[in-house]
């Protein structure tokens, strides 16, 4: 039975990402609500997030004290701008971001994750310019994936996605993924393929490079393509070597999604730029920033031309600041990593004997981030599998052939092992 509701949205709607001649063939869920893990359509049928609504939500759904934080700050303040004035939550969620980002010293709020990508791009470049000489190249790796406007789209890296728009991008140069192995290769000896490309690509125009960016220790939307952490170290040394900037993209990774609040930590690096949003709002509303060492910020203060030019009419919206706040204090109260690196170890004792199957090429995961590549089954085999999961009450997306899991990190054991079960019979059922 066609919804009333779906006819009514492919009447009036154009999705992200969605080819819409498929659209309705596919069976879209009509989500009315959440709850804890848990969506439920128009129809009530319920499903687990299995995806963290597209890797946002970190304590659940309609938390209770982060709802409480929101209505709160409702009552007090909405919305007032950032130009020319400040609020409250957004100095204390800049002193608390900066709390856990050691070596960090100011925050540059955006309102998307692209529009963190865009300012810090643009910072880099401008602070190339006022220490010195423009510096009009970026250093990027292939299937790296930052956002979609097209600064983000520029350090792009996904060919499906970005080569339409090369005519009008920014200058770069492309170094290979330090994810994608040959078969049989080690992580390490990848990264030290990698390491070398980028050697090369510094030592003939390291001088006009203004920053390194990447994503720490992943690339999430390539399918979760995780690489050795002596690749994150390698960046840091030639940047530093060049006079470049080190810019992690963080958007993905952050707030614990790989295990530590952030992934760089796991090469114990210390970046020149961070860009971070999805999980800061725990999923609630759209928020995101840049933070910068005081050594890129002090480049900006002076005289008037050297302002940073640049600022969205939501930057710091109250009510995101107040929803980010409530999520960190939460992180602190239950030791978030500690709690995200548990979850992620059950995950990975549960999908060993789903790794063994003949019908799973890899499993890649690193803390609570994992893809599921599964062997090609024809058409749209990830996709298949995810439509056989949510007939199992587990709600997935794929990249590609890779089935993603990433579940809110407050996750019970009980319903972790739901997901699995789900996953694994749905895999059963498409590839054969
Ligand atoms: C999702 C993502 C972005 C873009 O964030 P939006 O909020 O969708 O604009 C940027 N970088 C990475 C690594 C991401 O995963």
């Amino acid at each position: 039975m066609m919804s009333t509701w779906l006819d009514r949205d492919a009447a009036a709607v154009w999705h992200p990402f969605t080819q819409h001649s498929a659209w309705l063939e596919d069976e879209p869920t009509v989500v009315d609500r959440a709850e804890g893990p848990w969506l439920f359509d128009t129809e009530g049928n319920k499903y687990l997030d299995g995806v963290s609504s597209l890797w946002v939500t970190t304590f659940g759904h309609r938390n209770p004290e982060i709802d409480a934080a929101i209505v709160a700050q409702l009552g007090k303040l909405d919305h007032s701008t950032f130009l020319g004035a400040t609020h409250t939550p957004g100095i204390e969620l800049a002193e608390m971001l900066l709390e856990i980002t050691p070596g960090l010293d100011k925050v540059f709020y955006a309102g998307d994750g692209s529009s963190a990508v865009e300012a810090g791009l643009k910072i880099a470049y401008q602070y190339s310019v006022q220490t010195g000489q423009p510096r009009p190249l970026f250093v990027h790796l292939s299937e790296a994936y930052h956002g979609d406007t097209l600064g983000a789209v520029s350090v792009g890296g996904m060919k499906l996605f970005h080569a339409t728009y090369r005519p009008l991008l920014l200058n770069t140069a492309t170094i290979g993924s330090p994810g994608l192995r040959a078969e049989g290769q080690t992580p390490e000896d990848r990264a030290a393929e990698v390491i070398a490309e980028l050697e090369a690509v510094m030592a003939e125009r390291g001088s006009e490079v203004c920053a390194i960016v990447l994503e720490p220790m992943v690339q999430a939307a390539a399918g979760m393509l995780t690489y050795h952490e002596s690749f994150l170290a390698a960046a840091r040394r030639l940047a530093d070597q060049y006079g470049a900037l080190l810019m992690v993209d963080e958007v993905a990774t952050g707030i614990a999604r790989t295990g530590p609040m952030w992934a760089h930590s796991h090469a114990g690096i210390t970046p020149d730029l961070l860009t971070c949003g999805k999980g800061i709002t725990a999923g609630y509303l759209p928020l995101s920033a840049v933070l910068a060492t005081n050594k890129v910020y002090d480049a900006f203060v002076g005289a008037p031309d050297k302002t940073f030019f640049h600022g969205h009419t939501y930057t710091a919206n109250p009510l995101a600041c107040a929803a980010a706040i409530a999520n960190l204090r939460l992180a602190k109260q239950y030791d978030l990593p500690a709690m995200a690196t548990a979850l992620g170890d059950h995950m990975g004792r549960l999908l060993k004997p789903l790794g063994d199957s003949p019908a799973v090429k890899e499993i890649r995961r690193i803390g609570t981030m994992t893809g599921v590549e599964v062997q090609s089954a024809g058409h749209r085999t990830g996709f298949e599998v995810c439509r056989a999961a949510r007939r199992r009450g587990v709600w997935l997306r794929p990249l590609g052939d890779t089935v993603v899991i990433m579940p809110p990190l407050n996750l019970e054991p009980a319903e972790t092992e739901l997901m699995i079960g789900a996953l694994a019979e749905a895999v059963d059922e498409v590839v054969r």
